[in-house]
């Protein structure tokens, strides 16, 4: 969320920003007013409760019962004017903050600017592996090595449910404790979070729970709690420091959370509509840093720089993308995708998302009330927020399977999962 002070003093900047994320811009002279409103309000209040001061000062030197009576009556009606606009500032307050929420972070300045299209190649790492037989998609690779159940995951949960068997369980345990292990070794504390959390701690990274539109909203809440499934272990891991203030010593503070996510996909609707690409659940290894404004883009680059590192160490042909302003969502300031080759994709092999990260400045801390003091500066400052994914496992083992399937039709398992596999290869069950 951003400071409603900063819209007003910058409106047509966050106009702008909101044309360039192509997202209305609607809210932000909605925000303009109900600011305004909010300290008119806030102003009188202080005024009213002042009143209640003065009559407070005269009951002492008060002789008579009567004149007692009368301030009594004074301070009561006070009371109740207190009563009215404090009721009138929790709407104006509350309207204020819809709005907000509906504003997006501000952009990096060297993030591209435009749509899809507009998102910028940084890096490569390898090249799409030449086949010398034609390569199977990854659904006929867990047929033929009987490695997912998709009709038993819709007899059970739906559609886009899905079990993982054989090897395919095992390379699941196997992505995670590599990825955990990798970010353990570069300083980030190993978390396992809760799979659900508070509507609030939701709409303080950035989702929409309450979007009354089930068409559009994007995760799935628990009937008669305000309880949600996370959608990822960036809402958890955002949410564990809510209300928190550091010390500017204590900065940054990196975390290596394993949860599950849910998703509705809703949107999504006829999109990546075969195996593991697109699922309502997935198991994921988030990266997440609390730090001070000044170390956030070298922290931005040292998480895609993870990232990048764990995904060489798979051996898997991957690019980076400098996310454009109309892919970067509500909370991201700039975002780099890692997108790797999967030769079962579309016709003849595509590159698929496999990884996110975001610095999110300010916009989730000032939400969540995560501030840090320090000597340099009176009170407290908002702390800034990254998140970064170090493995989706569904994705990734899309990835691998693709990549690593032989002539013969078994699937080589990358080196460095092989401890926890148990084997090198995967090969047609006999
Ligand atoms: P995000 O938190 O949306 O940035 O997603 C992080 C990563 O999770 C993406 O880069 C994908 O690899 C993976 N992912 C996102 N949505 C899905 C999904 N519905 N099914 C499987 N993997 C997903």
């Amino acid at each position: 969320m951003l400071d409603a002070g900063f819209i007003c003093d910058n409106a047509d900047a966050v106009k702008l920003n909101c044309k360039n994320r192509g997202v209305s811009d609607v809210a932000v002279d909605r925000v303009i007013a109900f600011e305004q409103k909010r300290k008119e309000l806030e102003r009188t209040r202080g005024e009213t409760a002042a009143k209640k001061n003065e009559i407070s000062k005269k009951f002492p030197t008060a002789k008579t019962a009567e004149e007692k009576q009368a301030l009594k009556d004074q301070g009561a009606a006070v009371d109740k004017e207190v009563g009215v606009i404090d009721a009138e500032l929790k709407i104006v307050k509350d309207d204020l903050t819809l709005n907000l929420l509906q504003i997006p972070n501000m952009t990096h300045p060297a993030a591209p600017v435009g749509g899809e299209d507009a998102n910028k190649v940084v890096a490569q790492f390898g090249e799409p592996r030449a086949f010398d037989f034609k390569p199977k998609d990854h659904v006929d690779l867990c047929e033929a090595l009987d490695l997912a159940d998709f009709e038993a995951g819709t007899k059970v949960a739906g559609q886009k449910f899905y079990f993982l068997k054989n090897e395919a369980a095992l390379l699941e345990i196997a992505l995670v404790q590599y990825a955990m292990q990798t970010a353990v070794k570069a300083g980030y504390t190993p978390i396992i979070t809760p799979d659900l959390a508070r509507v609030e701690v939701l709409e303080g990274i950035g989702f929409m729970p309450r979007d009354p539109n089930p068409d559009t909203r994007q995760v799935y809440t628990v009937a008669d709690t305000d309880l949600c499934l996370i959608a990822t272990a960036e809402i958890t891991l955002g949410g564990m420091h809510r209300d928190r203030i550091f010390d500017e010593a204590e900065l940054p503070k990196r975390y290596v959370g394993l949860s599950h996510c849910f998703r509705t996909e809703a949107g999504a609707a006829g999109r990546d509509t075969r195996g593991l690409y697109r699922v309502h659940q997935f198991t994921k290894v988030e990266m997440f840093a609390f730090c001070t404004p000044e170390t956030s883009d070298a922290i931005h680059e040292e998480i895609r720089a993870l990232e990048e590192k764990i995904f060489q160490g798979l051996g898997l042909c991957f690019h980076v993308i400098d996310t454009a302003t109309g892919d970067l969502g509500g909370p991201a300031y700039r975002k780099y995708d890692l997108e790797a080759w999967m030769p079962g994709r579309g016709t003849g092999g595509a590159y698929g998302e496999i990884t996110s990260t975001s610095n999110c400045t300010d916009f989730q801390a000032r939400r969540l009330g995560i501030r840090y003091k320090g000597k340099g500066f009176k009170g407290t400052k908002f702390a800034h927020t990254l998140n970064g994914t170090a493995v989706a496992c569904t994705r990734a083992l899309v990835a691998i399977l693709e990549n690593y399937q032989q002539a013969d039709g078994s699937v080589v398992i990358p080196e460095v999962l092989r401890p926890w596999v148990g084997k090198d290869k995967i090969e047609p069950r006999k």
